[in-house]
Formats: structure tokens, sequence, C-alpha cells
């Protein structure tokens, strides 16, 4: 089933390492707020027929919103389009920013899952990422989200950040498992163009980590939470038996979505039978704002995708999740013979196993995981 997604663009400060589109400051909120009911309904035609399964609040910081203000665009949503009655309900929630009335007041308008981003527990890093909360507040906030009732709480975290130890990356590590999250996502610090943490690096003021010590903490990050009873289903996620995002396993598994606000990204199968389409909204909150008051979606970009790229990208996010199915996949873009000569020397190597025709990488294979999707696309 297909899914909804709805981009926040509002943050109380930037992080200096993040490249998502956000801007610092609320007091845009109403007109925003005004164009992303404006975007839902002229969108709502696309959805006609379907049952969406999963909705993802994402931003920005999502928990900036009010309830009431949550409440409009759950109307909105619900107005457009049909969400399944269990459906996955995910808003992503920073520390600071909630209080346990804000939360039980999400969970009565729908919201099933919290995705708390933490990054980390140790204060210096939370001050050099630039967090706006403490260690103290993170650990609160996953608390608040108990009591307030949330059963499936996700915590984002950040390694391999310059000069981290590993006795640093695992205190951290087992600070967030000693709260039992169902859910975690660890990913490793991407100096993304033109972000503060950029520029830092190009004044030489801070190194990035070598690649073999990053490597060394994925290694051990899988370990421990292999350990710790999570299963390992895509490079960056871990979860508990049964609570698997459904949200991000559906991108992953090439599924359409629609994506509201500025910024955000769709990707979607006509029902007549026509080329999928993908397109992305501006990155801009003034001229979202601009557009959808003249009546126009606010669309930057819009592309047809070709045969080479439905492959490449099934092969790329399969490899990177729970496999791929090489039968569909030879059915479908008749894969060349050396693609599928490559799918065993992988498996000689210990880098994937195949399980009844699907191809799935190891952990050996994840460490690798960029490079074998380039020797396996085509
Ligand atoms: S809170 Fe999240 S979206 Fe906002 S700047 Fe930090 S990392 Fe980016």
């Amino acid at each position: 089933m297909p899914s909804l997604y709805v981009h926040i663009p509002f943050c109380q400060r930037k992080c200096i390492y993040c490249d998502f589109y956000s801007i610092e400051t609320v007091t845009l909120m109403e007109g925003f707020l005004d164009a992303l009911d404006a975007e839902i309904a002229l969108a709502s035609p696309v959805g006609d027929g379907e049952t969406f399964d999963t909705l993802f609040f994402g931003g920005g910081t999502p928990s900036l919103l009010a309830p009431s203000e949550l409440e409009r665009v759950m109307r909105s949503l619900r107005r457009a389009f049909t969400l399944d009655r269990d459906a996955e309900i995910t808003l992503e929630t920073n520390p600071g920013t909630v209080s346990l009335e804000k939360l039980r007041d999400y969970r009565s308008l729908g919201v099933n899952r919290l995705s708390i981003g933490i990054q980390s527990f140790d204060e210096k890093e939370l001050r050099f990422l630039g967090r706006i909360h403490d260690a103290a507040e993170a650990v609160r906030c996953v608390e608040l989200a108990r009591e307030a009732g949330y059963a499936n709480v996700s915590v984002d975290l950040i390694y391999s950040l310059p000069g981290q130890r590993a006795g640093e990356w695992e205190r951290t590590l087992s600070k967030a498992l000693e709260l039992r999250p169902d859910h975690l996502s660890a990913y490793s610090l991407i100096v993304e163009d033109d972000t503060p943490l950029a520029r830092m690096v190009s004044a030489k003021l801070v190194s990035p980590n070598p690649v073999e010590a990053e490597a060394a903490l994925y290694e051990r990050t899988m370990d421990v939470m292999e350990r710790s009873g999570f299963e390992h289903y895509e490079v960056s996620n871990y979860a508990r038996p049964g609570f698997r995002s459904l949200h991000n396993s559906a991108y992953w598994s090439h599924e359409g979505y629609l994506g509201f606000g500025p910024s955000a990204h769709s990707f979607w199968r006509p029902v007549n039978g026509d080329a999928p389409l993908r397109w992305a909204n501006v990155p801009a909150l003034g001229r979202y704002c601009a557009e959808l008051g003249r009546g126009e979606l606010p669309v930057a970009m819009r592309e047809e995708l070709t045969r080479a790229q439905l492959c490449n990208e099934r092969i790329f996010l399969g490899l990177r999740s729970t496999g791929v199915d090489l039968g569909n996949l030879e059915d479908e873009f008749a894969l060349p013979a050396d693609r599928l000569a490559l799918a065993g020397d992988l498996v000689e190597e210990g880098a994937a196993v195949l399980e009844g025709g699907t191809l799935r990488l190891t952990a050996r294979g994840y460490m690798l995981c960029d490079e074998i999707a380039a020797r396996m696309m085509v």
C-alpha cells in the first residue's frame, strides 16, 4: 500500500551537519499550514481509490507543531485520502520540544509511533552537533513517550563524529539501549555540501573520521545491536521483532508515496500503467506558499523514470534493506547475465546470502553496500 509524508519545515536551530530544508523560526507557521491544506486538497485526486497505510511527519522538527496545528493537518489529510484504520503514523520528535501533555494530545490525534532524534548522550558531542537539548532531556523525552502510552518508540543516533573513540560511541549506544527503544537508527556523520560542518572541514577546523575508524564503529554497532535482540533490516536501521518502520520499509520496497511541504519528494505509479513518476517540491517556504496561493502545485522537478532507473533503484534499495528478488528483477528487467554471476560471487565471498531467490547482504556486505550496488546496477 502507498504512503504519505508531510515535511514540517521549521527548526528551533539548525544543527551543523543538517542539509534537510528547514528555517529557524515558526513565525510563518500559519501561512505554511494554509499552503499545506491547499497542496493536500490539490493532490487529492492522485490518491483516489487508494488506501494509505503509513503516514510520516518529518522535517524539520514536526514536534514544534502545537496539537491544534497537527489536528488541522490530520483533518486535511483524512479529507483528501483514505488512511488505513491501522495505519502507522510516525512523528519525528526532538527532545526539548515536547511535554507529556503534548505527546498525549498527538497520540489522541492518531500518532502511534515516535521517532526521537537524540543523536548522542555525550554533552560535548551534542554541543558540537548544535543540538538544542542535553542528554538528560533526551532521556526524559523517551520516558515521556512511554508515559504518554506510545508502544512504538524509535531513537536516532549519529556515530563517527570527528575524533570519536570507540568507547565514546559505545557509551551512547548502551545508554540508548538502556531506554529500551523498539527501533534504533544509527547513521554515520556525513559531511553534506553547503552545511556549517562542511565549512568547518574546508577551513580545517575539524577532520572527518578516517574510513577505517568509521567501519570499525559500524561493525561494533552491528554486533551490539544483534546481541541486544535487534534485527538489522537496513544498513542503518535496527528493530525489535515486529517493530520495523513500515514507512521506511515501503520506500525501500519501491512502494508509491505522496509527499507534502517544501522539499518533499513523491514517487507514484499511475493507474493507467504509464511510467512511474518522481517529483520534488520547491525547497523554499516563500515560493511554496506563493505558488499554492496561486492555485499551482509547488513542483520544482518532475521526471518519468526509465526502465534502467527503476531497475537500479530496485537493486540499490533492495541491497540496502531486506534483499533483491533476483527472479522478479530478471522477469521485469532482463538483468544481464554477468550481474547474476556477480550475485554468486557475493555469496561465495560471504558478502551476501541467497534465500529463496532473494539476494540479501550479510553484515560484511552491508559494510560494502554502496560498492556492491554500483557493481550490480545496469
Ligand atoms: S533538528 Fe533535525 S531537521 Fe532540524 S536542523 Fe537538526 S537535524 Fe536538521
